[in-house]
């Protein structure tokens, strides 16, 4: 830790227009609130580096975040581990928030990085690794057997 940063807030006063605050930080995750039930959890510590300035009424961040989160496969559940790597990170944090010389940057990073959790995890990336060994379990074709009130089930609502 140095002067010019404390793990999740940046010192930014003091310093004129021109003058950036690096930061190089590892944070513990527990500041993302992930839920102990949820599925996505983090599996690395945060690494961020950058450098903040102000530009009027706006606190500049520009900088790189990497985190390793884990997240089970949306097709065969396999829990699967992934890097998110935000490159370049670019925030900007309204002055009026700066307290006591000091910007929380706690909230604008979690919402980086959870913006970027796909919604659809694949174990291999963009594919399952067990994806065809799921298929032999799961029929595709069901015969309908009522074919007109399988197409329109609301038809007897008329
Ligand atoms: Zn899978």
């Amino acid at each position: 830790m140095n002067a010019l940063t404390s793990g999740l807030r940046l010192r930014i006063d003091g310093s004129s227009q021109s003058d950036d605050v690096l930061f190089e930080e590892r944070l513990s995750p527990t500041f993302l609130d992930l839920r102990p039930d949820d599925e996505l959890s983090a599996a690395s510590d945060i690494v961020m580096s950058g450098r903040a300035y102000r530009a009027s009424e706006w606190v500049m961040i520009e900088g790189r975040v990497t985190v390793s989160m884990r997240l089970p496969c949306a097709v065969c559940n396999e829990m699967c581990e992934f890097t998110i790597d935000l490159m370049p990170w670019k925030q900007s944090i309204p002055a009026s928030s700066v307290k006591d010389g000091m910007v929380d940057i706690s909230e604008a990073l979690r919402e980086a990085i959870l913006i970027e959790v796909p919604f659809f995890k694949k174990c291999g990336g963009q594919t399952c690794h067990n994806a065809n060994e799921i298929s032999q379990y799961l029929t595709t074709d069901v015969p309908a057997e009522d074919g007109e009130d399988r197409n329109q089930p609301f038809l007897s609502l008329l």
